[in-house]
């Protein structure tokens, strides 16, 4: 016999395949779905099937392995791996069908080799550092390529690519400087397409959508504009199940090291989530679960698999009913600031352990 773990994440894929026909919707380019880090945490073997459904056919993800996973499940679409490609591992994506995205030298030589190896030639996108000094071809590399285009015997370019490191502040200056990097080293692939924009990069000029974007916090309903409304279609609800209920007396301390006292007789609900489950520590005192949309506020210590709520004066709240820690009255870009961090990190801190449901799932091959 199995038991449920008792709190409860909801992932709403129809919701995911609406924000990508969207975002696919906002630009006459291509609109890629990045599901790395299985898909910000939301899962990316449901995920990746239902972007495919949606009409994606062009996935990012971080690491091969994580492209392994999706490969199955898309169909003939384009899986194309954002990071390193290894000496050990070119043979792994041409046996699978995977493309590499190469960002150095010594990936595109290993590519050229590869493509040698097989009789074939490879298409690959190619990464050029414009800003971040993260991944792609540095100024010098990139002059060396000028210099040898034999390196690239045995490879086409589909793409050139960069990323932009401030996308999601739309007036700073960066954007256009990297913009105007990248577009200058395109002229040196008059075949190859561009691809810049992440999710934010959708909400800036037209320009930045380029012929391939790559979306991923904003399939998840992360806001891609902050500061302003979210346009997005929420994804995710976090229930936490109350486990315990208690009334304590005026001057009674809750949890460790006593974070928090009652100042007047109180009704605490212990909620099975914590921690371990991703809901921050650094949460301590300062955020609020909701029951039927009335706030309670977080009071002590998150601690590894329990947090306590205050629910003084919340009519109808019994033993086993759940507070709502996301969902409509707490996005994760609400708990994010909360958090002191970004939606991005408390969607994809979200722990393993909580019940899962999927609304919409394709069914699994
Ligand atoms: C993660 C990532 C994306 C997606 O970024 P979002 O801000 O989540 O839309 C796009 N491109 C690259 C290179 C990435 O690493």
């Amino acid at each position: 016999m199995s038991f449920a773990p008792p709190s409860l994440l909801t992932i709403d894929l129809d919701a995911i395949a609406a924000n990508w026909r969207w975002l696919d919707a906002r630009h006459p380019g291509q609109t890629a779905g990045v599901v790395k880090a299985n898909a910000y945490g939301l899962g990316a073997a449901y995920v990746a099937p239902k972007l495919f459904a949606a009409g994606c056919r062009n996935f990012f993800t971080a690491h091969l392995a994580e492209a392994l996973t999706i490969r199955p499940l898309v169909g003939q679409a384009n899986v194309m791996v954002l990071h390193a490609m290894l000496p050990d591992e070119a043979e792994v994506f041409t046996h699978h069908g995977i493309t590499p995205v190469l960002s150095s030298l010594p990936e595109i030589a290993l590519w050229a080799t590869e493509g040698k190896r097989v009789g074939r030639v490879l298409p690959a996108l190619l990464q050029v550092d414009t800003g971040m000094s993260r991944l792609g071809l540095s100024a010098e590399e990139t002059r060396v390529l000028f210099n040898n285009p034999d390196l690239l015997t045995g490879i086409t370019i589909t793409h050139v690519m960069t990323h932009l490191m401030n996308a999601e502040i739309s007036e700073h200056p960066s954007n256009e400087t990297q913009y105007q990097r990248i577009r200058t080293f395109q002229r040196q692939f008059p075949d190859a397409r561009l691809s810049l924009a992440n999710s934010s990069g959708l909400f800036l000029a037209p320009k930045f959508a380029a012929d391939l974007a790559r979306p991923g916090a904003a399939l998840y309903g992360v806001n891609p504009t902050p500061g302003r409304l979210n346009p997005l279609t929420p994804v995710v609800q976090l229930h936490g199940k109350i486990i315990a209920l208690r009334d304590v007396e005026p001057g009674t301390e809750v949890g460790y090291n006593g974070v928090w006292t009652a100042r007047r007789p109180s009704r605490i609900a212990t909620v099975a989530v914590g921690y371990a489950d991703g809901y921050f520590r650094c949460l301590t005192n300062q955020a609020f679960g909701y029951f039927d949309g009335t706030p309670a506020p977080l009071v002590g210590r998150v601690s590894m698999d329990l947090t306590t709520f205050d629910v003084t004066g919340i009519a109808n709240l019994n033993l086993g009913d759940s507070l709502e820690l996301l969902g409509p009255h707490c996005t994760p870009d609400n708990l994010a600031q909360a958090a002191n961090t970004n939606g991005y990190e408390i969607l994809t801190a979200m722990g393993a352990r909580y019940q899962r449901h999927y609304i919409g799932a394709t069914p699994l091959k």
